[in-house]
């Protein structure tokens, strides 16, 4: 038997053995191999079904009715899913709103709490959104704050010690994001804290890329504040709202830069002085988004019956083995991985690069055999980004991917593309 049937047995045997594997009913699935689900998760079959009843019943017949009848807890029955994927109290947790929108809050709301220091820390692997949001905030309310960008050598990493070495007395706020987008660098958040801690520095986490793929423990961690999507690994439907964490001792010690209605004390009684809510409502701004609320739902109801702790397991193996392809199958022929090899440093993706990875990535997503379709995504310059999703992505999917991106490069089937860009990549 060649190398190559081996690893293709070795998946047949992977995806036998897998218990979460029925969990791919549940989603609708195509004739593609989709490796995206860290962009935008699929759509869960019963999310059709439960927008379908709540726009016919809830909104088409009983109207305003539904505010008091369905809609006003629906934001908090959601949070307190969150907070059991991401290990925080259901009273820790706010729903709403997109992820750079809760940044700029929980910001803000950090920077002004610690007035007497003016440092903000970051890194250049963080998601640019979270780093624009601080330059505004520095450009429009924070003149006398600078931003430290720490820089990866590697483009994949930054040390514990690095940050330790940025972090002192006068720092006001680290910000990172716990996976990193581009090469699935995974932080020890427990570690990192400590750090920041010791010098007196809130920290703020940007969980986008952890919640519904690693196991994340914001209360053990001893976890400050955090942001994160619901609309990649946890199947919550494109732009669903995201969520923000504020640890409770500090919610009554941090306060809202948008005083919305909806933060305060007695929305109803339209009085013209505003008095923020005490609790984690203080975060909220306006009227929640009920439908993708409710999308969010049912899409993070799938994650939580599976369990956190089997799916990152699941993930970990995968990624496992995709890893041990790429290294067979794809090093050989040009390709280098850029992100880490050790799992207890990674998310649930894995980077690759090649000169050609942006031709390589629409020659998957478009052939012109018969050829799979693969959805996977790129990130400037040449990263090809496989998504692993262990709730639907089979072992199968992963080896069909690398043989397929082998035969991309050996036949140069790529060439058939320029190397103008799509908007989304
Ligand atoms: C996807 C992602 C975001 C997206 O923010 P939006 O406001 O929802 O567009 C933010 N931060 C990180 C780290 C992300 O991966």
């Amino acid at each position: 038997m060649s190398h190559q049937d081996e690893l293709q047995k070795k998946a047949l045997e992977l995806d036998k053995k897998d218990k979460l594997a029925h969990f791919r009913e549940q989603f609708e699935i195509g004739e593609e191999i989709y490796l995206d689900g860290n962009s935008l998760g699929r759509l869960p079959k019963k999310t059709v079904g439960l927008i379908s009843e709540i726009t016919q019943i809830q909104w088409g017949k009983r109207l305003i009715r539904s505010w008091n009848e369905h809609w006003m807890e629906l934001p908090s029955k959601v949070a307190a899913k969150i907070a059991q994927v991401v290990g925080a109290q259901a009273d820790e947790i706010f729903v709403g709103d997109s992820t750079s929108i809760n940044f700029y809050k929980l910001a803000f709301a950090a920077l002004k709490f610690q007035e007497t220091k003016t440092r903000i820390i970051t890194d250049s692997l963080n998601f640019p959104t979270d780093i624009y949001v601080l330059q505004g905030l520095i450009e429009q309310q924070f003149k006398n704050h600078s931003l430290t960008i720490i820089q990866s050598a590697d483009e994949q990493r930054i040390s514990d010690e690095a940050i330790s070495n940025a972090l002192d007395n006068e720092t006001a706020l680290l910000t990172l994001s716990h996976v990193v987008f581009k090469s699935a660098y995974m932080y020890d958040m427990h570690k990192i804290n400590h750090l920041a801690h010791q010098n007196g520095a809130l920290v703020l986490w940007d969980l986008s890329h952890s919640a519904g793929a690693v196991e994340v423990n914001l209360n053990e961690s001893g976890a400050d504040l955090a942001v994160g999507c619901t609309y990649k690994y946890l199947n919550g439907g494109p732009g669903a709202p995201a969520f923000l964490y504020v640890r409770k001792d500090l919610q009554e010690k941090l306060h809202n830069p948008i005083w919305g209605w909806f933060s305060h004390q007695k929305p109803f009684d339209f009085t013209l002085n505003y008095e923020a809510k005490a609790d984690i409502q203080r975060f909220s701004a306006g009227t929640p988004s009920v439908l993708s609320l409710a999308a969010i739902a049912s899409g993070i109801d799938i994650s939580l019956e599976a369990g956190m702790k089997n799916l990152r397991e699941k993930s970990v193996s995968q990624t496992n083995y995709l890893i041990e392809l790429i290294e067979n199958l794809l090093t050989p022929i040009g390709f280098t991985i850029a992100s880490p090899t050790n799992s207890n440093e990674r998310g649930s993706h894995i980077s690759i690069q090649h000169p050609e990875g942006y031709r390589i990535n629409r020659a998957m997503i478009e052939p012109t055999n018969d050829s799979p379709v693969i959805i996977p995504d790129f990130r400037p310059p040449n990263n090809i980004r496989l998504g692993i999703a262990p709730l639907y992505n089979t072992f199968e999917e992963i080896f069909r991917t690398i043989i397929r991106i082998k035969t991309i490069v050996e036949t140069r089937e790529f060439e058939r593309f320029g190397g103008e860009r799509l908007e989304v990549v």
